[in-house]
């Protein structure tokens, strides 16, 4: 113990740390953090050992521990160190706070008391954070080695939770024209002299002001790449990025924001998930249950995996009207399926999947459910603790975000039995020569630099939907719904596809007699009224209709009841002039 000893004696105390951190301004507090770091003893080259090194942290950390062997309750004497000296500051305030305490000190001692009294947010990147987290846990995970079983019962982990964000509250009354205001695209003139009646909302949504905004002040003002830096862009920069994460989490109520990743799109994300997880875990004989009215992102991912290992491809049954018939859902799930994947919206039909209950049955037969939120999530309430959902699976650009940023939710113990399938920098533990190891969630699935500016500028999207409130929207979406297919359904021979109102959401796929879809798309536009035509990348759903293609009204916040009134005006006009012309 006697190196040790002296070596804890050599240390600085916690309360020497906070009567110089009192007396100096941020900036000095910063640098003071730095030179703690430049006083800590160094570990000689030997004594960096692999088996030392603390994981999830950004940088090498060595931490080892000795106990008093004679104590029923040892004091712990702590050494670490890093390559980095900022952590070796941080590395320095751990050690004042615990080195040289009994194992039960240790265990109840509130580390973040010291942390909050330090104002560390300031100062340590969301990315540090993780490391201080995989410090702290080190250091917890010995003490309780060594702390006498009856003294000490476990209260929850210690979370060393410095990144925060308040929601901000949703407006009570929905004021259409307020809400449109806030799209410069929808409220300009057109060369024609039209203003846009975008209905094309499906595909990809508009974006507001504080969305354009945000992604400016990211350009104009910090950016930089993420998780590299510490200079102040770099540190500015993770912290947005964390505090966007979170947002998103609250978004869809996820336990925590390590369980979302940062992806590219809902096609990027939904391979990840196919092949990270499906090339572990699905065999030949086993089956994938998805349905005919998914989105090819949300099929020929699962068609190809079922194809390489020798896999069946199963459909739920579809009733008429363009529902999943629940009542023959038996007959496709059984022991073999291990996964349901469907989407919690149809692009084409706008039928809303019944999420929560297909995640029970999945799980009744051991599968696993992966949902398809592309759709669902922009436009009604989305709880995955509630719908007990594995996977769920979205895209900025529909959520009024910007493009090129998807999401990743798992839950915490699917992300982990999930391999990556990019590789490259960020996403590993270790490289070694001859393998590699990979970082925990959400890490691993974020190869590369990723969509920095993108994804602070969905955290944007995610806030100004919650401002205005997301149930608020889908009411007044689900009543645009309505009217719209009241007013549509009255025009001769044009027939919407899909299930009643009350089943699905805004989205509305029609056909007219003896009328192509791009042609009246086309005429449509003449109108200004912006809707979109073809098969939606769901073919085997049209093959199942027995159409070739449809035109799509998709329906989103900033929609008023004048669209709908121009929307059904100009598909009289459309009618009368490509008729006439016959
Ligand atoms: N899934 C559904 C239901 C969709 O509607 C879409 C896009 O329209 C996708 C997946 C694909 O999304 P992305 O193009 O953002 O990858």
């Amino acid at each position: 113990m006697a190196d040790l000893a002296t070596y804890t004696q050599m240390l600085i105390t916690t309360e020497e740390i906070f009567e110089e951190f009192e007396d100096l301004d941020t900036r000095d507090q910063s640098q003071y953090l730095l030179e703690l770091g430049y006083d800590l003893p160094r570990f000689a080259l030997e004594e960096q050992r692999e088996c030392d090194l603390v994981h999830g942290c950004q940088s090498q950390v060595w931490l080892t521990a000795r106990a008093e062997e004679t104590s029923s309750d040892p004091v712990i004497e702590f050494r670490a160190d890093s390559d980095a000296e900022i952590v070796r500051g941080l590395i320095t305030v751990l050690l004042a706070s615990y080195s040289g305490k009994t194992a039960s000190e240790i265990l109840r001692l509130p580390i973040i008391d010291v942390f909050t009294r330090l104002q560390l947010k300031q100062y340590i990147s969301p990315q540090r954070h993780n490391g201080l987290q995989g410090m702290v846990d080190r250091i917890r995970e010995i003490a309780r080695r060594h702390a006498p079983c009856t003294a000490y019962t476990e209260p929850s982990p210690v979370q060393v939770q410095l990144h925060t964000d308040t929601v901000a509250q949703p407006a009570t009354v929905y004021d259409t024209l307020a809400v449109r205001r806030h799209f410069p695209v929808l409220n300009q003139l057109l060369d024609d002299g039209l203003t846009p009646v975008f209905l094309d909302s499906g595909a990809s949504a508009q974006k507001p002001q504080v969305v354009i905004d945000k992604e400016r002040e990211v350009e104009e003002q910090y950016f930089a790449n993420a998780y590299r830096g510490r200079y102040r862009f770099g540190a500015r920069i993770d912290e947005e990025l964390e505090n966007a994460r979170q947002k998103i989490a609250t978004f869809i109520s996820a336990e925590s924001s390590r369980q979302i990743a940062f992806t590219s799109g809902t096609t990027a994300t939904i391979n990840a998930v196919a092949f990270g997880w499906g090339n572990a875990h699905v065999e030949e004989g086993d089956e994938i249950l998805i349905t005919e009215m998914e989105h090819h992102a949300n099929f020929v991912p699962w068609q190809q995996l079922a194809l390489q290992r020798n896999a069946t491809l199963r459909f739920i049954p579809m009733t008429n009207d363009g529902r999943l018939d629940m009542n023959r859902l038996d007959d496709v799930l059984t022991k073999k399926t291990k996964v349901l994947s469907v989407c919690g919206m149809s692009n084409v039909l706008g039928t809303v999947n019944p999420i929560t209950e297909l995640a029970a049955r999945a799980h009744d037969v051991g599968a696993i459910i992966v949902v398809d939120g592309a759709q669902s999530v922009p436009h009604q309430v989305t709880n995955v603790v509630a719908d007990d959902v594995d996977f769920l699976i979205f895209s900025g650009h529909k959520l009024y975000g910007p493009t090129g940023v998807g999401i990743l939710y798992g839950k915490a113990d699917r992300l982990e039995e999930t391999d990556p399938i990019l590789f490259g920098g960020h996403m590993i533990d270790r490289v070694y020569r001859d393998h590699s190891t990979w970082a925990a969630p959400p890490a691993r699935f974020e190869a590369g630099t990723l969509p920095i500016v993108q994804a602070i500028g969905l955290g944007a999207a995610v806030d100004w939907v919650t401002g205005i409130g997301l149930a608020s929207i889908h009411e007044h979406e689900q009543r645009l719904l309505q009217t719209a297919t009241e007013q549509l359904q009255r025009i001769p021979g044009l027939t919407i596809f899909g299930p009643s109102v009350d089943r699905k959401g805004a989205i509305i796929s029609f056909r007219i007699d003896d009328v192509h879809p791009e042609d009246l798309a086309i005429m449509l536009d003449r109108r200004a009224v912006l809707t979109r035509h073809g098969h939606h990348c769901a073919m085997p759903l049209h093959d199942l209709l027995g159409v070739s293609g449809t035109t799509r009204a998709s329906f989103a916040a900033y929609n008023t009841k004048d669209d709908v009134t121009a929307l059904v005006s100009a598909v009289e006009y459309a009618c009368d002039e490509l008729k006439r012309r016959r």
